[in-house]
Formats: structure tokens, sequence, C-alpha cells
């Protein structure tokens, strides 16, 4: 018999009516064959409201005692969902994450899934019953209550359909599906059919709440067909699968993320292992870093700028200030009125010039960029606040994301479930379901760098950089610009091919004269490495990982830039392959179908 997950958010049961709307739709695919869990989030804005009563009682609630109020917002609307089943006359149990048995590590309010049992579950679906499952939360090996965080249910539905091998999870919602942006940011967003995991993955955490990032690595790690759609129509809405959109478009979907904070940390010793201090650090209290920039050093000294989320960003100062103090050098300095904006799509490793095409469009409105960080299927740049709306939208515009695409898709798209899926799925319950998996590590020799300093903190500069490289017929790999605060510039530095750093170098020399620049540098000699998994960034420890593997075989890295699927790192070229022996060494453990991870 085939199994259906179906995942009901807060505004999808925010009242009786809608309940009992969704009870109905959980009848009829069971009577169309399926046996059906449903995932069911609290009521409308209950956790805001039961979050909003905890800081009327103190600023500084426990971890422990959140997780144990925000958890009876499920609770509440999976009880009222059974009753609803059963006044229309079928069979249904609730079930908390405890009772199911949703086994999560300790971190309170952020905590990660280790295991699922599904006797419980599964014994109650040949039953004949309905299962509604409370989302979002899970219990320790103390029986402590946990949560997995803001959004979480998501995460908790296809985790669920992971582990009973559901033929799909569907996320019933208040939009349609998976837009090009957040419909509510923009209304000229237009709506996609189709998205891979990656290109969701990467969404998802630069911003595009409609799924918690967390879920998407589950679904990518165990090959689950996600189908996002609305609650209130039985209209198809968009896929997520291992298969991207068929379009000619190199992005698919643009994002901001409003609550960014940038730190920079300056004057720390430009030595191996020295941004592994600052950044273990942060790690250890599990902040979320991105755009980690590293400008380089001048007078000895390297300047490390990063951005975390606002509301991490107290979190982060005091656990930076402590590795200063350790270290006895360095400064802080910070910016909250900053936002993120960023283009997502795999299309962008085949097609040049996405990057430079968004330099040039946040010039033309005049909006100066603070930080830029590209990856392979990511371009994000940092912004001021207050041009957060004008950033995205000329983006969105830029890369004609409002143009609707042909609908195509009666079903799931062909090919979209992941075969080997299910070793994986073995292997995961054992060490914990949501641990790294790397698909490899590699090692780039054919590349060179070039470094701006002293760039000024101007719009246009970027693009006029990007646009003169381009049109002496040079592509550009890398790019990540960094924050110089103590003297109010920036420094910029990308790759090249190796034959062509004399030439970049040569254009950014004459740049840097026009722009009154510090001046340039260039490398021919560069490695670049790559780690590649699921779920990177959100897992800070994997830069962390990187970081102190490097600094324990002396390499210092030069340029970093992260995103869910990749982590790379440049270190100067003769250091290339030992960087790449002392890399596959600290993560053996975690490699997939290498020789180092048998
Ligand atoms: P739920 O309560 O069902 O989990 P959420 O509020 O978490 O709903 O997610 C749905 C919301 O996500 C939408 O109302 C929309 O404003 C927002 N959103 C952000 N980015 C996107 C996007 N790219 N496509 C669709 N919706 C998005
Ligand atoms: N109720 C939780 C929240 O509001 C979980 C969820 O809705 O996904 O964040
Ligand atoms: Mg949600």
């Amino acid at each position: 018999m085939s199994l259906i997950v179906q995942k009901f958010g807060g505004t999808s049961v925010a009242n009786p009516e809608m309940i009992l709307a969704a009870a109905r739709k959980a009848i009829r695919a069971q009577q169309q064959g399926n046996q059906v869990v449903m995932v069911v989030s609290a009521m409308g804005k209950q956790t805001d409201q039961l979050v909003d009563l905890a800081s009327q009682i103190t600023d500084r609630p426990s971890a422990r005692e959140m997780d144990m109020l925000l958890s009876t917002g499920e609770q509440v609307s999976v009880a009222l969902m059974a009753m609803a089943i059963h006044s229309l006359g079928y069979q249904a149990v609730s079930l908390t994450g405890a009772q199911i048995g949703i086994r999560t590590d300790a971190s309170h309010t952020k905590a990660r899934i280790l295991s699922i049992s599904t006797d419980r579950l599964q014994h109650l679906l040949d039953q004949g019953n309905i299962v509604i499952a409370a989302g979002f939360q899970g219990i320790d090996e103390n029986m402590n209550i946990t949560t997995l965080g803001r959004g979480g249910s998501d995460t908790t539905a296809v985790a669920l359909a992971a582990v009973i091998r559901a033929q799909s999870c569907e996320i019933f919602t208040d939009v349609d599906g998976v837009y090009t942006t957040d419909p509510r940011l923009l209304p000229e967003a237009s709506m996609l059919e189709q998205i891979s995991y990656d290109e969701m993955l990467e969404l998802a955490s630069l911003g595009a709440s409609v799924m918690h990032n967390r879920s998407i690595e589950f679904a990518k790690k165990y090959g689950v067909p996600i189908h996002v759609r609305s609650a209130t129509s039985d209209a198809p809405g968009s896929w997520i699968t291992s298969q991207p959109c068929p379009s000619e478009r190199p992005v698919c979907g643009a994002a901001l993320t409003k609550d960014e904070a940038r730190i920079s940390v300056l004057g720390i010793p430009d030595e191996p292992g020295m941004s592994l201090q600052v950044f273990s650090a942060v790690a250890a209290r599990q902040v979320t870093v991105d755009m980690i920039v590293q400008n380089i050093s001048e007078q000895g000294h390297a300047d490390l700028s990063f951005t975390v989320p606002c509301n991490e960003l107290e979190t982060a100062l005091a656990a930076i200030e402590e590795a200063l103090a350790s270290l006895g050098a360095g400064r802080v300095t910070y910016d909250e009125h900053v936002c993120k904006v960023s283009v997502v799509g795999l299309g962008m490793a085949e097609q040049t010039g996405v990057a430079e095409k968004m330099f040039a469009i946040l010039a033309a409105h005049d909006i100066n960029i603070q930080m830029i960080s590209t990856s392979e299927i990511k371009v994000s740049v940092l912004v001021d606040q207050d041009a957060a709306i004008p950033a995205l939208r000329a983006a969105h515009r830029a890369f004609e994301l409002e143009q609707d695409l042909p609908r195509r898709l009666t079903g799931p798209p062909p090919g979209a479930v992941v075969a080997d899926a299910a070793d994986v799925a073995e292997q995961l319950q054992e060490i914990g379901m949501e641990e790294l998996v790397l698909d490899d590590i590699t090692l780039d020799t054919t590349q060179g760098r070039v470094t701006i300093s002293g760039l000024p903190d101007i719009p246009g500069v970027a693009t006029r950089v990007f646009h003169e490289i381009a049109a002496g017929g040079i592509v550009v790999d890398m790019i990540v610009q960094g924050h110089d605060s103590h003297a109010e510039d920036a420094s910029l530095s990308f790759t090249v091919p190796r034959e062509h750093v004399a030439a970049a170098a040569e254009i950014a020399e004459r740049l840097s004269q026009e722009f009154s620049c510090r001046g340039v540098s260039s490398w021919s000699d560069i490695a670049k490495l790559s780690v590649s998994g699921v779920g990177l960034r959100s897992n800070t420890r994997v830069a962390v990982r990187t970081f102190r593997a490097l600094a324990k075989a002396g390499i210092n890295v030069d340029m970093v830039s992260t995103s869910e699927v990749r982590v790379n790192v440049v270190v100067d070229g003769s250091s290339g392959s030992r960087a790449l022996e002392s890399l596959r060494k600290a993560f053996a453990d975690r490699l997939q179908g290498t020789d180092a991870g048998n």
C-alpha cells in the first residue's frame, strides 16, 4: 500500500473550519488507497504568542523551558485534528514527537534529529488509522522535550516521509507553491512548477521561508519528492525533487535575508589557525555563520568578516570577545543594519556573467554592495537594510523571474526518486539522521587569484571590475568582497584561469588607479579545494573542521566561500596536495563512496 505524508502549516489549521478542511483532505487521500501520516503545526500565530508570553516573564528564558512551552502549540492542533477526523467518521490517532520516538540531540530550540522509530507509527497505520504527528518537536536522551527551530514542522514531515519510505511529502501551506521569490515581498514573483533540492536548499537557507532548510537536506539525502501546494485548493503546486526546472534561465529564484548582521574581526595575526580560533568559538555556540570573507593580510594582519542572523549577534560577539582575549589581539566591529540578497540557480554553473549582471543592476539602482560571496550556484551580496526590497526587485527583474514558465507536469517529474537513497537511510539511522554527508573533496590547480585592496565604498565598482574582466574574455570563478571597516573601504578577490591571471591583473591595475585603490596583487599559483555534500553551510562545523585540518597542516587560508552544497577554500598552490590530503583525512568518516569513506 502506498504511503503519503501530508503536512499542514500554522495558517492552514488556524481555525476549526480549516482543521476540518485539512481532515477532509487526509481522509480523501486515505480513500484513494494511501496510508496517511499528517504532520501538523501549531494553529495560526500560536507559536509567536507563546514566545511573546515568555518574553513577558523574562528576557532570558531557559532554552529547555522554551521548548517545553513551544511544543504545546502542536499538541493542541494534533488533538483537534484527531477529533476532526473522528467527527467525520474515520479513525485517527494523534502523537507527540516523544510518542512517535523522534530522538534528537539536546540542543534546545534548534535540536537535530538523531533517529525516528517507525514501529508504533506503522502499527497504527496498519490498523487503518490516519496518524497525526505533532510537528517541530522531539525528545532527547534524557526525555527532555526539544524543538527543531522555527518552521521545523517541515523537517518533521520530510524526516517521517524518509523513514517510512513515503511516496511523497505534501506540504500544504498558504501559498500555491514555491515562487521565484517571496510573493509577499514582490507580488510580481512567479510560481515554479519544479525546483531541484540543491536550489531549494540554497534558497531556503538564504531566506525563502516557505520551506525549513533542514527539511530539504532530508529530502535530498533520502530521495523524498516534496509537493508544496495550497491548503485551500486542489491545484497542483511545486515539486521539489532531484530534477531542476527545465528552463534556459541561469537563475531560478532570489531570496532576501532581512535580519542579518555583519561582524568584522580586525587585526588578527595572519597565521594558520587564527581564523579557526574565532570560528570554533562561534560554532561551539551553534551560531549559523555565512558570507565568510578573509581579507588578504596587510602588515601581517588579516581581517575576517562574516554574517550571522541578528538574533544570534549577541552570542556570536560574546564568543569572539572570548577568542580574541585568548589570542591577545584583534578587535571587533559589527553592523546590524544590513541584509543579504541572493540569486540561486543550477544554470549558473554553465552560464557565465550572472554575478556581473547582479552587480550591474545594483549599481544601476545606486545600491552599494558591502560584501560579496559567490559559489557554484549562488551569488550573495550584503547591502544596507534600506535597500533590501529595491535590491531584491532589481535582481528579480534582471533575471526575468517575473515571467511565468509553461506548466508541463501532471504528477511528480520523471526521474524524481533517488534510487540509492535507501542505503544512506540505513547508515544515517545509526550515526544520526542529520549527520553530515559528503560527496567528495576535490583539488583544482588550474586557477589563479587577483586581489584589489582599498576599493572605495561606493556603488558601481564591482560591476566595472567584472564588466571589464568579462570584456577581456576572462571567465571568473570565485568572487569574495570583504568589508574593511577600519579603512571604510573593501577588498575584492576573485579567481580566474591561471593563463588569464596576468591579463586580469592588468585590468585590475588600471581600475585600481582609476578608483584610487590601495593596490593590486595577483598569484598565478593557487589551489582551490572544494568539500561538497549536503547542508554544509547550516552545519557550521564543516567550516571549522576545514580550518582546523588546514591549520594543523600549517596551511593558511586565503579565500573562503560557502554554500549549502559546497565549502571552497583557496590556499597557496604549493600546499595544494597537502591540503587535499589533510581534508580527506579530517572528513574520512563522512565521505561517501570514496576510498576515504571505506
Ligand atoms: P506554514 O505556516 O504553512 O509553514 P510559512 O509561513 O512557514 O507557512 O511559509 C509560507 C510563506 O513563505 C508564504 O506565505 C510566503 O510569504 C513565504 N515565502 C518566502 N519565500 C517564498 C517563496 N520563494 N515561495 C513561496 N513562498 C515564500
Ligand atoms: N509552530 C512552529 C513555528 O511556528 C513550527 C512550524 O510551524 O513549522 O515555528
Ligand atoms: Mg513553515
